[in-house]
């Protein structure tokens, strides 16, 4: 290992040249969710695995030399970790747990059983995992600033409880990285003999910190820690305990192998716990001795890589100051300022920053859009309520009647709905860890500036896509293409020329009439998680009444009739189930035939499934493709009226003048153009005279409001609205690989009101199938109709 220089600048630049060979999972990727895990080293999995292959290592409660050998490497850890942590042997003892969550549950039930139960006390930007200890407590009390902490640490406020006291905060806030104060535990050990026990949460701080217990006098009883946060691995939390607050242990009922001497159980009942070290006491079980061995490399290979804990303090330290003057500094064009950031000025703060994003008219960007763009530029961070209730409430001032009201209208950690009258529920946090690097910061302050800085804002501007209109100019349109997708998620079916098909209230027959559904779940899945689904082809062959499906690469195939009939197919034995499309249960019917599910598990690399939805039509349908007579009506009652499972609408229409203008624009910055088959259309409209270049009227369909295809006595569609685009625009649909256009290109150009908008949906104007459903076909002549006049095609 090369020295390890000392500048800030130089040790940027050996982090930056140091991680190429250490950390080749990052590739180009920009990881800004440190304080969620962070990442591990070459170094250290190979130096697990010697480890590993060159000793033997036996379940530490027996006499073998193998067992002895780990009971060694175990107590050696427990000693380096607690230096590590600067805690003396004599003071301190350390628990190995799950994680730091289960370092928090030993103590709070340990407060559980003392006798006449606890009161709890912690500070509003505790973890969730702090904040559930109140369920375990008689009494509690959220402490919801730092001065209302101080002032009930003032020996002043009167307190007549006899009930053991139990206060608990974070170090640093996995929130917006706020330090809290250290004093609170010195003043809490000095507040006499009626003391209050502290539990100091360090997960979020000891990650980029060195943490300091060497002082006894102001250091808390308890301490909890994530390792995998600091070292990226092993999977491993653990607990430290002063050793004259370990009393609180004794009333344990419970004990397994591992924490007891001897247990009698035949005719009396009797236990003697074994009573040395606290960790004797509190690790059941068999302790995860491979884990602690990976934790032995760890702590080596992180002091080798980064020199030390202060060391990864500074530089944090120093791309934290950059993030937070780059991003505060951003303005729009008129001067409006892009991002809220949640810090406060009276506190320090660990290399994380929360914040949200708003436009140049002042309103907010919604965190999903943010991330969806950040994801094709290889960005990672975390958004949303970040596992900090009180933080993330008091920071977005959103009561708790807000809280439980957007609750109640279907809002969920994770949700796309993600601003609701006006607010938004939750934030972005980007943590920079001990491998980040100045460059990490400004890919990731150009990404903020070239998606969402508002240059040049003209007044006239309003939201909606009407801005981009083109003049006015008659022209033709027909159908160029129709394009079903029988499997949800998977290749389209290019509708022959010629064939009359047939459109019904729900969309397009034929189409997203099977799925795909992950066998643990039930969920059906989609290419946005699973682009290989792309690969998959279906292919409907009405001669042998069958829908194939191939696979790009693989001369295999499977088919299942059109039928619905169960017995008519041995293989097929239906069963019902229900499957989530985007949040909603349906009923479906999965296929259970294992070659089926082999076939598609391969094919997607997922254990899943094929899976059909039972569609509601008239039995009177008539049509070339109908399929109304080849299924028996199987619908549940009170299942609501579907548009199946084009979860958005029925039918997706665009425009080709649009996509040519479109890939214009990528085709100038140097970029590929866009195959139509990304935007997954149904219908695609193209304007049929051979236009010169600049007579084609991209975007006309943002104002169209119906159409009529076919002639005077064709069928009539109404257009729904833009269809809102994702990342899944840019799997390419031949190879699955994803790039990064047309959809940074499309968020340049379409976006309205955080909205990235391409194609429209639509679905059929009439919807009751009087003496069957209408038909189109490729070639039809289509007439659009805007607002109230019908233009003269
Ligand atoms: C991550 C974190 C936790 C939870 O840690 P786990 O290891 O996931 O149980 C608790 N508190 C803080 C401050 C954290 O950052």
């Amino acid at each position: 290992m090369a020295d390890i220089p000392d500048d800030p600048i130089e040790y940027n630049a050996y982090i930056e040249e140091m991680r190429k060979t250490q950390y080749p999972m990052l590739g180009q990727k920009t990881y800004l969710d440190h304080a969620g895990t962070t990442l591990y080293s070459k170094a250290l999995m190979d130096r697990f695995h010697a480890d590993m292959m060159g000793n033997l290592f036996g379940n530490p409660h027996s006499a073998s030399q193998s067992s002895q050998h780990s009971t060694q490497l175990v107590e050696d850890v427990r000693l380096r970790l607690l230096q590590f942590f600067g805690a003396a042997s004599e003071q301190y003892d350390l628990v190995f747990t799950a994680n730091a969550t289960a370092a928090i549950k030993l103590v709070a039930e340990a407060f559980r059983e003392q006798e006449g139960g606890f009161w709890y006390g912690y500070h509003a930007d505790s973890h969730t995992s702090l904040v559930g200890v109140r369920q375990l407590a008689r009494e509690h009390r959220c402490f919801e600033s730092d001065a209302e902490v101080n002032r009930w640490i003032e020996p002043s406020e009167e307190d007549s409880s006899t009930m053991v006291k139990l206060f608990a905060y974070p170090a640093q806030s996995n929130m917006n990285g706020r330090r809290l104060p250290m004093q609170w535990t010195t003043a809490l050990r000095q507040s006499g003999e009626k003391r209050t026990y502290t539990l100091l949460d360090a997960a979020s701080y000891v990650s980029t910190s060195p943490l300091d217990l060497r002082h006894i006098e102001s250091s808390p009883d308890f301490v909890t820690v994530s390792l995998y946060k600091i070292f990226g691995f092993p999977d491993l939390g653990a607990l430290l305990v002063r050793k004259d607050a370990a009393d609180i242990f004794s009333k344990r009922s419970y004990f397994g192998g591992g924490t007891v001497d001897l247990v009698v159980t035949l005719k009396e009942q009797w236990h003697a716990r074994k009573a040395g070290a606290v960790h004797e006491q509190l690790e059941d079980g068999t302790l995860p001795i491979h884990s602690i061995l990976a934790l032995k490399a760890a702590m080596h290979i992180h002091s080798e890589l980064f020199g030390s804990m202060e060391r990864v303090a500074r530089h944090t330290a120093m791309l934290a100051r950059q993030l937070h003057e780059g991003l505060s500094a951003m303005r729009h064009g008129n001067g409006k300022q892009v991002s809220t950031i949640y810090r406060s000025p009276d506190s320090s703060h660990g290399p994380v920053l929360a914040f949200n994003l708003r436009n140049s008219r002042d309103e907010w960007i919604s965190n999903t859009e943010v991330e969806k763009l950040a994801s094709v530029k290889q960005i990672q961070f975390r958004t949303g309520g970040l596992c900090n209730p009180g933080g993330v409430a008091t920071s977005l001032g959103l009561a708790p009647w807000e809280m439980k009201e957007n609750f109640s209208a279907g809002q969920r950690c994770g949700t796309e709905n993600d601003i609701m009258n006006g607010k938004p529920t939750g934030m972005i946090r980007v943590s920079l860890g001990a491998m980040s690097t100045v460059s990490d910061v400004t890919r990731f302050l150009s990404f903020v500036s070239e998606f969402f800085i508002d240059p040049l804002v003209s007044t006239s501007r309003a939201d909606s896509p009407m801005q981009n209109l083109c003049p006015v100019v008659s022209s033709r349109l027909r159908i160029e293409s129709l394009t079903v997708y029988p499997v949800k998620s998977c290749a389209g079916w290019q509708i022959p020329y010629g064939a009359q098909w047939e459109v019904r209230r729900e969309g397009l027959a034929w189409d997203r009439e099977w799925c795909i559904v992950h066998q643990g779940t039930g969920a059906a899945l989609s290419q946005k998680k699973h682009p290989r689904m792309a690969l998959i082809r279906p292919h409907l062959d009405f001669k042998a009444g069958r829908l194939h499906i191939r696979r790009v690469g693989s001369a295999e195939q499977i088919s299942v009739p059109l039928s619905l009939d169960p017995s008519y197919f041995a293989c097929e034995k239906l069963r019902e189930g229900s499957t989530n499309v985007c949040g909603d249960t349906v009923q479906a019917r999965l296929y259970t035939c294992d070659a089926i599910a082999t076939f598609l598990t391969n094919a997607v690399g997922v254990p899943c499934t094929l899976a059909r939805f039972p569609s509601s039509h008239d039995a009177t349908s008539i049509g070339r493709h109908s399929k109304s007579h080849l299924m028996p009506s199987n619908r549940q009652p009170g299942i609501p009226h579907p548009i199946l499972l084009s979860n958005e609408s029925p039918i997706l229409t665009i425009n080709r003048s649009s996509l040519n203008r479109l890939n214009e624009q990528i085709k100038a910055k140097g970029g590929k153009a866009a195959h139509p088959a990304v935007f997954r259309a149904n219908i695609v409209l193209a304007e049929s005279s051979h236009l010169a270049p600049g007579q084609e009227r991209p975007w006309a369909e943002d104002e169209w409001e119906c159409m009529q295809v076919g002639g005077p006595d064709g069928p009539k569609f109404e257009f729904l609205g833009g269809c809102r685009r994702c990342q899944m625009l840019c799997v390419d649909q031949e190879s699955s690989e994803k790039s990064e256009e047309p959809f940074v290109t499309l968020a340049k150009t379409r976006r309205f009101g955080g909205r990235i908008l391409f194609g429209v949906h639509t679905a059929l104007a009439d919807r009751r199938s009087v003496g069957g459903w209408p038909t189109i076909c490729v070639g039809d002549a289509v007439e659009t109709q805007r607002k109230e006049i019908i233009e003269n095609q």
